[in-house]
């Protein structure tokens, strides 16, 4: 039994997987009191009790498919013996009779907070600088070095400056369909609640994004046009931008920290660089922690629509009302249609190394990143771009893309980004603090500067997935409180990147 751990997802899984090499002996004795019948390699799935031909082998809490044969407890549920259904086609799906359970209200959570005049609060305190074109990324960049090293000196509870700049603004199709997408992200980056709401803007001014597109709310002289007669020179730009920088700086540094309830988070999640752990180890802590986060009231966005696609049927059993399902079928047939007007397959079909490493079918590789939204209801579903418009748990239609879906959730309003990596990312945001959890204890030891949350602990027997989730739960408030991830103490930001599925000119 030793190294060779066995994790179960959801306590009405019938099968549970081998966390570590070299798997399971014949005749071992599990946790669960199941003994081994033959050989269970790591990766692969275990029967925790005997599954009868044609009965239902489930995992993660929801049917990965059905026994061709019966198997024994103890046995080992290789693909060969999973019959794999296709995923029902989108405008089968339908509203369950009852959602899940919302699990008992959390109380008595809090984190110390930016408290807005919006009502939402922000975990940090940064001044951001929006732009409406590309061409002023290098004059908005210059700008924000200085702000950085002449200002903030003397604004000591600002916690930095975001140059909120893009590729987007100018030779593209700016009413064409679909460029309502990155419009609006633009418009909800500067809304996020790390921003305080002291939004400014430097435009240049013939492009075709004009600032009054975004519908910001705010007064004009907090917009800077390099193009305007009065400013002659780069200096002169500049030094505009410096000054209505020096005014915003003095509204948001005399913020205080107060007692925000755990309901004003707004998470948002992703993977990137996953391995054969991500569905074993992180994801699932991270689902547990998600399903606390909804209980205390809080906002939990997951996203990546390529990667759950084929367990869409699954997250459609676990909505409250037929509009949601209404929303996930729309949003999932746009992005279908997106993807074959490309030319891209949008199946998510196991690889040959998928399949050696245990997984049966696209159902069960889908339901591996879909681990990460816990087991709550389904609240609601965001279209890319758009701002999350009430608690609980909501899906954000957009790519998997590492940088266009932490942008995404960004204008959602995420306030506190996880993000689980097997092969590991130094990624990280200037707007937000991103907690970097590990799936594997071998990257965590290899990057100890860089990984937040070591979720390998599970496969090595330390830590339950319970214990795990607790535990993240917590860290999440208390970076949301202050407390400095990996990425934010080293400065590490990746850009931002807009999803434009319009056409460029
Ligand atoms: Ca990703």
């Amino acid at each position: 039994m030793q190294g060779a751990q066995l994790i179960r997802v959801s306590e009405r899984d019938n099968v549970a997987v081998v966390a570590a090499e070299p798997g399971l002996a014949k005749g071992a004795l599990t946790e669960f009191g199941v003994e081994a019948r033959e050989p269970v390699p790591a990766g692969h799935k275990v029967a925790l009790e005997p599954i009868p031909r044609g009965g239902a082998v489930i995992r993660y809490g929801a049917v990965i498919g059905r026994a061709l044969q019966d198997i024994e407890a103890g046995g080992w549920v290789r693909e060969e013996l999973l019959e794999s259904p296709e995923p029902p086609p989108l405008d089968s799906l339908q509203a369950p009779a009852a959602a899940p359970p919302r699990g008992e209200p959390l109380e008595g959570f809090w984190f110390e907070g930016y408290r807005n005049a919006d009502g939402k609060a922000g975990t940090r305190n940064v001044l951001g600088i929006t732009t409406t074109v590309q061409c002023v990324a290098g004059v908005v960049e210059h700008a924000a070095e200085r702000i950085r090293r002449e200002l903030l000196p003397r604004y000591a509870n600002v916690d930095g400056v975001a140059a909120l700049t893009h590729s987007y603004g100018c030779g593209v199709a700016i009413d064409a369909p679909g460029a309502e997408i990155p419009i609006r992200t633009v418009r909800n980056l500067a809304l996020n609640p790390n921003l305080g709401g002291e939004v400014m803007v430097v435009s240049l001014g013939c492009e075709k994004l004009q600032p009054a597109r975004l519908g910001l709310p705010g007064e004009e002289p907090f917009l800077v046009r390099l193009q305007d007669d009065g400013l002659g020179s780069f200096e002169s730009m500049v030094a505009r931008v410096l000054e209505l920088a020096e005014r915003r700086l003095e509204r948001l540094n005399a913020r205080r920290r107060v007692r925000c309830p755990a309901s004003d988070l707004i998470v948002g999640l992703q993977c990137g660089g996953s391995d054969a752990f991500s569905g074993l180890t992180a994801n699932p802590a991270v689902g547990v922690a998600a399903d606390l986060l909804a209980r205390a009231g809080a906002t939990v966005i997951f996203s990546e629509i390529t990667e759950v696609r084929d367990a869409a049927h699954l997250l459609a059993a676990r909505a409250p009302s037929p509009e949601v399902v209404e929303d996930l079928k729309r949003e999932f047939a746009w992005y279908d249609a997106y993807l074959a007007r490309g030319g891209a397959d949008r199946s998510a079909n196991p690889t040959p190394g998928n399949k050696r490493g245990g997984l049966a079918n696209v159902v069960e590789k889908a339901l591996g990143s879909v681990a990460k939204s816990g087991s709550m209801p389904l609240d609601g579903v965001l279209p890319p771009g758009e701002q999350a418009r009430g608690k609980g748990l909501w899906f954000l239609a957009g790519p998997a893309s590492d940088f266009i879906c932490g942008t995404l959730e960004l204008a959602a309003g995420m306030n506190v980004h996880v993000f689980t990596t097997g092969e590991g990312t130094p990624y990280g945001l200037s707007m937000c603090p991103v907690i970097k959890v590990s799936t594997r204890t071998a990257l965590a030891r290899r990057w100890p500067d860089l990984i937040d949350f070591d979720a390998g602990r599970i496969a090595g027997g330390s830590i339950t997935l319970e214990q795990a989730g607790w535990e993240m739960f917590r860290l999440i408030l208390d970076v949301a409180s202050g407390r400095k991830t990996w990425s934010e103490r080293h400065g590490l930001a990746n850009d931002l990147a807009l999803f434009n599925p319009a056409p460029v000119t």
